[in-house]
């Protein structure tokens, strides 16, 4: 099986990708990865997944995402992680996001998770695909599965939050797994040809 670097230090990511990407034995990143310093989804996303090939020479894949909000003009987007002033503070990036919302009527909450996800291969090549998971904001946290805004986003045609979601049922139709799905048949085609 084809040896493909995933450029993140999550094992929970490497785990959860592992299960899309059956066709690769992926493998965590050992290396400090470099600032986000990309202006979208996808300039992150490829930077990443070129700075895992220029590390270990592997064809390399990589994802960047975060939730666009309607009512903030698409924000906190790739500031999701740090949105409250510290990267991976879950907690706090969700109450600030609450509170901007707080006199936001119920029909104009509307959001997006959004992923990008890319390849990067030896010979310089690459390619970046957008998954998109469309919800709405509830005004009170729900479920504890997940991680980051899932305890406040309620995916489209749902009545919980992708936090009250079983891991197998957000995999399913989550921004992540939409565009690794996306990816996984180009990264083949690049691969073989
Ligand atoms: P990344 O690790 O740079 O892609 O940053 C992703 C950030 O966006 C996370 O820290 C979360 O705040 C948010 N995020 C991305 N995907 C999800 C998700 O599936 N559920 C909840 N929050 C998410």
């Amino acid at each position: 099986m084809t040896r493909v670097l995933l450029a993140t230090k999550n094992l929970g990511k490497v785990a959860e990708l592992q299960r899309i990407l059956t066709g690769f034995a992926l493998e965590g990143a050992s290396y400090e990865p470099g600032p986000e310093t990309g202006r979208s989804f996808a300039e992150n996303a490829l930077a990443k997944a070129h700075e895992g090939v220029a590390h270990t020479g592997l064809p390399s894949v990589a994802d960047d995402s975060g939730l666009a909000v309607d009512a903030l003009n698409g924000m906190p987007g790739i500031l999701s992680a740090r949105w409250a002033g510290r990267h991976g503070d879950d907690l706090a990036n969700l109450d600030l996001v609450l509170g901007q919302l707080a006199d936001v009527a119920d029909g104009r909450r509307g959001a997006a998770f959004v992923c990008a996800a890319a390849y990067a291969l030896p010979d310089g090549r690459s390619d970046v695909v957008l998954g998109e998971l469309r919800g709405t904001l509830v005004r009170e946290p729900r479920g504890t599965n997940g991680f980051g805004y899932d305890p406040i986003f309620v995916p489209t045609g749902y009545a919980v939050t992708s936090a009250e979601l079983s891991p197998d049922e957000k995999d399913a139709i989550s921004h992540r797994g939409q565009a690794f799905r996306a990816l996984a048949p180009l990264l083949t085609a690049a691969l073989s040809s």
